[in-house]
């Protein structure tokens, strides 16, 4: 069955039955407006990201299922960026008319699957017809207790610049697509269904560890960027302490040059942070606890500007990193 012959309503009415209403949902889907709860004392986060077909994802690349959990994790990791908890989501869409109803079944299957697994549920959304691509439109709401927020302008210079987990394999992984090659799983389940580190990002804000935070989604050298502007720094990033996979480092050692996409190929969503350095001896056993590596990659300076440091000492300034929409 095409979507254009299940039809909105019958598609509200099926999403409705699958979702009953989540936690402090006062009022879901089905009225003019969600009514919501947040804990007294946590101010709201609210962030809101578009898919679109051709863009961030082709339908030959991808399974139903994953995509629908990657919508969740791209937004939910702005909510872990600012040291909160995810709580609510709302999801828009422009369906094809073409679409076949056993497709969007899988991507919201794999939708309320990821918002299960981040503790949020699914309140609200729109839905209509589009003349062209799919386009999926997610906002998803947090909150945090207002003296635990994490921004990107707290950093000062000294404090060391860390980052979770690995960085580079979705990145390699979209260009062996491109290129018409099938990356190994690992590589592909970090693009395709990469995880938010919502508790790595509450964990944080909760011992008041980070001094800035955000989340690694155009890239290294991009997003650090952002965060040495709003806290008027300068940063310096040795990029041989740059934390790669096994599967990246093999790719690595064939082609030297695939080390941008580890500073600039984004997609990442870890996040980056920084601690002051006397605080530094807390971040091993928070990676033990939490499984995931926390290494630190540099450190801040009186700036301006984010300088790499190479194995040998050599320095330069990165040019305009990251994944820029708008730049053709
Ligand atoms: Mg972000």
């Amino acid at each position: 069955m095409k979507i254009a012959q299940l039809g909105e309503f019958g598609f509200i009415s099926r999403l409705r039955r699958q979702c009953p209403p989540g936690p402090g949902v006062r009022l879901g889907i089905g009225d003019d407006c969600a009514a919501l709860e947040i804990p007294p004392g946590e101010l709201l986060l609210t962030t809101t990201d578009l898919l679109l077909e051709q863009v961030h994802f082709r339908r030959e690349w991808t399974d139903w299922h994953r995509l629908g959990r990657k919508s969740v994790a791209v937004n939910v990791s702005d909510i872990a960026a600012m040291g909160g908890t995810p709580r609510y989501l709302f999801l828009a869409l422009a369906l094809p008319a073409d679409l076949e109803v056993t497709a969007l079944d899988a991507f919201i299957d794999g939708f309320l699957a990821a918002a299960a697994d981040y503790g949020a549920s699914l309140a609200g959304g729109d839905t209509c017809r589009s003349p062209g691509p799919l386009l999926i439109s997610v906002t998803a709401e947090g909150s945090v207790p207002a003296g635990e927020l994490v921004g990107r302008s707290g950093a000062r210079p000294g404090d060391a610049i860390y980052v979770s987990g690995t960085l580079g394999d979705s990145a390699l992984a979209l260009r062996q697509l491109l290129a018409g090659e099938a990356p190994e799983a690992f590589l592909a389940e970090r693009h395709h269904n990469p995880s938010a580190r919502t508790g790595l990002g509450r964990a944080l804000a909760a011992a008041r560890l980070a001094t800035a935070m955000v989340d690694l989604s155009d890239g290294l050298v991009a997003d650090l960027g952002h965060l040495l502007t709003a806290s008027g720094v300068g940063g310096r990033v040795a990029t041989a302490s740059l934390p790669l996979s096994p599967a990246f480092r093999a790719a690595l050692a064939a082609e030297p040059a695939l080390l941008e996409l580890a500073l600039a190929g984004g997609e990442d969503y870890e996040l980056l942070f920084t601690v002051p350095p006397e605080r530094a001896a807390e971040l091993p056993p928070l990676a033990a606890q939490l499984g995931l590596a926390l290494t630190r990659v540099g450190e801040l300076t009186s700036g301006p500007g984010l300088v790499l440091v190479d194995a040998q000492r050599q320095e330069r300034t990165p040019g305009r990193g990251g994944f820029d929409h708008f730049a053709g």
